[in-house]
C-alpha cells in the first residue's frame, strides 16, 4: 500500500514498484478517473465529488475495489485507497475473506508547501480536472482530516515505512527499496 498526501508522488512511485515487483498497480483515482470518463453510471455519480475535491462516498469506492481485488492477482499496490478508517476497515474483512492481507504500508512524507506547487504544476502538465487552486485546499484539508487516521489504524496492524517524498523520483524510488 502507498499512503500520502495528494502530489505526494503516490501514483509515480506506485507505477515504478508494481513493475519492479511484478505486482498490479491498483488506484482508486485511476479507476474512477477511467468511469468518468466513460460516463458509466457510476462515474456519472462521483465527477461532483473529484471536481470539488472531495471523497467519494464509501459505499461507491468499495464497490469498485472490490470487483478489482477479487479479480487481481497475487501481488498488489494499492495507491490511493483505503482513504478513510471506514475503507480500511471493509478492505480487511474483504481480505481475510480471499485469505491475504496488508503486508506493508509505504508512507511519502512531503511538506505541505511542496504538496501545493507539486499539484498545480501537475495541472498545467496533466490537465487533471482537480488539480486546481480552488480544491487543492480542500483536498489536503480532506487529506488531514479523513485520510490520515488510516495511518495510525495500520500502524498497529503492518509495517509501516516512512519515507522522505522530497528529491527526484529515483531518489524516492531508492529510498523506498532502501527501507
Ligand atoms: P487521486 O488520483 O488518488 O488523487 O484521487 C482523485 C480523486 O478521486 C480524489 O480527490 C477523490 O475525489 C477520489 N478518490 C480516489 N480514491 C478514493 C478513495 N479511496 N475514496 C474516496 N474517494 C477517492
Amino acid at each position: 500500500m502507498i499512503f500520502g498526501p495528494p502530489g505526494s508522488g503516490k501514483g509515480t512511485q506506485a507505477k515504478i514498484l508494481a513493475q519492479r515487483w511484478g505486482a498490479l498497480h491498483l488506484a482508486t483515482g485511476d479507476l474512477l478517473r477511467g468511469e468518468v470518463a466513460a460516463q458509466t453510471p457510476l462515474g456519472q455519480k462521483v465527477a461532483m465529488y473529484m471536481n470539488r475535491g472531495e471523497l467519494v462516498p464509501d459505499e461507491m469506492t468499495l464497490g469498485l475495489i472490490e470487483k478489482h481485488l477479487l479479480r487481481a492477482p497475487s501481488k498488489v499496490i494499492l495507491d490511493g485507497f483505503p482513504r478513510t478508517v471506514f475503507q480500511a476497515q471493509a478492505l480487511d474483512a474483504l481480505l481475510k475473506k480471499v485469505d491475504a492481507k496488508v503486508d506493508k504500508l509505504i508512507f511519502l512524507k512531503v511538506p505541505q508547501s511542496e504538496l501545493i506547487q507539486r499539484i498545480l504544476s501537475r495541472a498545467r502538465q496533466e490537465g487533471r480536472s482537480d488539480d486546481t487552486p480552488q480544491t487543492v485546499e480542500m483536498r489536503l484539508k480532506t487529506y488531514y482530516e479523513k485520510t490520515l487516521p488510516v495511518l495510525d489504524y495500520y500502524r498497529q496492524r503492518c509495517t509501516v515505512v516512512e519515507v522522505d517524498g522530497v528529491g527526484t523520483i529515483e531518489e524516492v524510488t531508492a529510498r523506498i527499496l532502501g527501507g
